[in-house]
């Protein structure tokens, strides 16, 4: 008779094996017939809790013991199992389920309520068999075990749900209890678990809206969504609990629930105004999102693609950057934005930026703390900018809380702002802060430094017609019949540009036999450019008129249609567009050098004071060559002039291949040329020198370049020899607070000059006092 057989026996003594679901015991059942018991008891009850238990070496009590000993263990254990009663009055379906071994799992039907009393219940029920069996078992065994015996012992939920079977129910509930009892999680974390699934299950969260801000015009661009947990609970600060569902395999159907909520919260928001969502990159991967993602759920509230961003933060999480730009492409297409969030914060790099090409960068708070007191962190930023400049993104900056941070950050340029001071993330959408919008307005009435060179498009956007995307193209001919001035209409979706009819390209349509009769009671959509150029009122009239001009020559002289966060200002004509840079390169040709055509005095100070005035931190770099008289008098002035021609293309083109698109190159006047970057000038000036020393050798004559000199009379008439040109370059840093006037660099420049000519060869030298405590708080 082997152990079960004694069981059985002992079982039937009490009657207890045909009771339904009391005290059931099931040696070795099948795992199909224990999810029948289950099922059963699941009709009566909400929840079973599972408590699994297996024996401290178990394997290593039967080598020293036999396995009779063994058997006489475990018939002792089920015994207390089964004697231990579940208090609280419940837990009466229960079932044993021994099924390997020593390892056992007791199911029993779980009490209603709330959460933490079930868990409650659950807790001490495991505990309470614990301490019996031990009690129970080391007591029978007394004197006959060296060591008393112990037990490993683990409890999980079993909650039925629409979208899981009960098999992978009980399955997960399995692994889940054998990892506490084998001490991988704990009963606390188990704990946690539960709390979180009852407040997803309860839909206990609450979304808050932090408004962003357009750093130029001080308008509400829209708000971000941010996720809060009940409050005073563990979960009340996303903080925890975004990083805590991830760990507990619920991120996805948290952050669902959570977008829902937000998108619901934005039934009201007006049609041009963004909603920015935070998204994990896993979750975006994830097939049921795109599927999720439909425009119904948006337009059940009223919302489309247009109107939303998601944020992606965690990019480590992101290993195949191909494959997930494809992936985002898919929303693109449907016009939804990207952002990426939290850049400068550790582990981003501007690598994995460039990859996700994003519309929005986000800056991590910890680059704006103190932004106005530290210029390291004004460089970082001041790169950001001009990479997203490069890629067409547009910078946030997150968690502005001081008037001096929001200040420094729209003289930088940087495009839009989010923190305390402009706004506390709010059950309601609030309007931004009267001090932060007031700043911002007085700023933009005084202007901002501007000069000619750093025009935008948006100053020369003109009033347009327009009409609702809706309207039939018989109205659009009416207008052009009552407007004889007016060349284009502006086809808007709500606010948005989604199209543009240009006057005579519609009459061209209209123009053949049929035109008018099969046209004009059709939508204007019919007609229209669907693809205009649209550009934002932001960007620079160089880049536009590169865009406008680049465009095939049927649309060459289309207008442009001008935006500010999507929605339509104006537009702007090809003629003015071109009149305004034919000024701008008039007055280039005025102060340039007719040497080199490279600008000259105005400009470097225009620029400087520029600088200056935003408070940025820069290079001016002087260069000037050595031996340059003795070979102008020696070789002439033609050659002279060659010399300089040359040192002025090396730099152009060196300018050109390293540094920002803001950076300058100027001529002062005879040998004198001048850098000023943002950007890192180590690499520029050692580029330049190599560049100049390898070129250089090619002016002289083959005699001179062997012998290293040329022979000629200094000043006083006696002779000498010079040898072959080299470069000096002296870099003056420019952090802000430092200089107030041009001049002043210009003092600091002869000094770190007279320095580097002391050198013999080609040199480059950074002046004296460097600010030593340059690091990132
Ligand atoms: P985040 O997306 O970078 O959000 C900005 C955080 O900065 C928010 O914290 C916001 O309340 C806080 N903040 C805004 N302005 C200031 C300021 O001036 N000073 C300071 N000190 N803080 C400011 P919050 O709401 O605690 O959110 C923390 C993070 O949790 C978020 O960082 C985001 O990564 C994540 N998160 C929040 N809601 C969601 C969500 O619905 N889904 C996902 N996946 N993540 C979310
Ligand atoms: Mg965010
Ligand atoms: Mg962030």
């Amino acid at each position: 008779m082997g152990p079960m057989d004694i069981l059985e026996d002992w079982l039937k003594g009490r009657g207890q094996l045909d009771s339904k679901l009391v005290n059931y015991y099931s040696p070795a059942a099948s795992m199909t017939e224990v999810l029948k018991q289950l099922e059963q008891i699941l009709d009566d009850h909400e929840s079973l809790g599972l408590v699994y238990l297996d024996i401290v070496n178990f394997t290593g009590i039967e080598q020293a013991y036999g396995f009779s000993l063994c058997k006489r263990i475990l018939t002792e254990l089920t015994k207390t199992i089964l004697e231990v009663k579940p208090h609280l009055g419940v837990g009466r379906g229960m079932l044993t389920h021994n099924y390997s071994g020593d390892d056992f799992a007791v199911y029993c039907s779980l009490p209603q309520g709330e959460i933490g009393l079930v868990l409650d219940f659950l807790e001490e029920y495991a505990e309470e068999l614990r301490r019996q069996i031990l009690k129970q078992v080391n007591e029978s065994l007394r004197g006959i075990l060296r060591d008393p015996l112990d037990l490993h012992i683990g409890w999980a939920i079993v909650k039925p749900n629409s979208q899981l079977s009960l098999e992978s129910l009980v399955y997960n509930a399995i692994k889940e209890a054998l990892a506490m009892a084998k001490g991988h999680s704990d009963a606390k974390w188990t704990r946690r678990v539960w709390e979180l699934k009852d407040t997803m299950a309860k839909g206990n969260f609450e979304v808050h809206y932090q408004p962003l801000v357009n750093l130029e015009s001080g308008s509400l661009i829209g708000y971000e969504a941010l996720a809060r947990g009940p409050a005073n609970s563990y979960f009340a600060s996303p903080g925890i609990l975004f990083p805590f569902a991830e760990k507990a395999g619920l991120l996805y159907q948290l952050e669902r629930i959570i977008r829902e909520k937000a998108l619901k919260g934005c039934h009201n928001l007006d049609q041009d105004r963004l909603l920015f969502l935070n998204i994990s990159p896993s979750v975006v991967k994830d097939p049921l999102f795109a599927k999720g993602y439909t425009r119904g759920l948006m337009a059940l509230y009223g919302l489309s693609p247009y109107n939303v961003v998601f944020e992606i933060t965690e990019r480590t999480a992101i290993q195949d950057f191909t494959g997930f730009r494809k992936i985002l492409q898919h929303y693109r297409d449907q016009g939804f934005r990207v952002a990426v969030d939290d850049a400068g914060a550790g582990y981003s790099s501007l690598q994995a930026i460039a990859e996700l090409q994003p519309d929005f960068i986000k800056i991590d708070m910890s680059l704006i703390r103190d932004i106005d007191a530290s210029p390291v962190k004004q460089a970082l930023l001041e790169t950001f900018v001009t990479f997203g400049e490069k890629i067409g993104a547009k910078i946030v900056a997150e968690g502005i809380e001081t008037e001096k941070e929001l200040r420094l950050l729209a003289q930088m340029g940087v495009h839009i702002g989010q923190g305390y001071y402009l706004g506390r993330p709010s059950l309601e959408k609030r309007e931004p802060s009267p001090e932060g919008t007031q700043l911002l307005s007085t700023m933009k009435s005084r202007g901002r430094g501007e000069t000619i060179h750093s025009l935008t498009v948006g100053h020369l956007v003109e009033e347009c017609s327009s009409l609702p995307k809706e309207a039939l193209t018989k109205e659009a001919m009416k207008y052009f019949q009552r407007h004889s001035d007016c060349n284009s209409i502006v086809i808007l979706d709500g606010m948005r540009p989604v199209g543009l009819v240009m006057r005579e390209k519609m009459y061209y349509h209209l123009g053949n036999q049929y035109g008018v009769a099969l046209y004009s009671e059709r939508p204007i959509s019919l007609v229209m450019d669907q693809d205009p150029l649209i550009v934002d009122a932001s960007m620079r009239l160089e880049k536009v008129s590169q865009m406008a001009t680049s465009r095939p020559f049927q649309r060459l002289y289309d207008h442009i249609i001008v935006t500010d966060e999507n929605r339509c200002l104006g537009v702007v004509t090809v003629r003015s567009l071109l009149d305004q840079m034919t000024k701008i390169q008039m007055e280039y040709a005025l102060t340039a050098n007719p040497l080199t055509g490279l600008p000259g005095n105005p400009r470097i100070e225009q620029d400087i004071l520029r600088r200056l005035e935003r408070q940025q931190l820069f290079n001016v770099i002087y260069v000037d060559l050595d031996n340059f008289k003795a070979f102008n008098d020696r070789y002439g002035f033609e050659w002279g002039d060659k010399a300089i021609t040359l040192l002025a293309r090396i730099i152009t083109k060196n300018v050109q291949e390293m540094s920002c698109s803001d950076d300058l190159v100027a001529h002062i006047g005879g040998d004198d040329l001048i850098i000023i970057t943002a950007g890192p000038f180590t690499r520029l000036c050692e580029k330049v020198i190599r560049d100049f020393d390898e070129r250089i050798g090619d002016l002289y004559t083959q005699e001179d370049r062997r012998r290293g000199y040329i022979e000629a009379k200094d000043r006083g008439g006696h002779h000498c020899e010079y040898p072959i040109m080299t470069v000096s370059l002296a870099v003056v840093e420019c952090w802000p607070g430092r200089f107030q006037h041009p001049f002043e660099i210009g003092e600091a420049a002869a000094e770190v000059k007279k320095r580097a000519k002391n050198y013999a060869g080609s040199v480059y030298v950074i002046d004296g006092e460097r600010v030593r405590d340059l690091t990132v708080s």
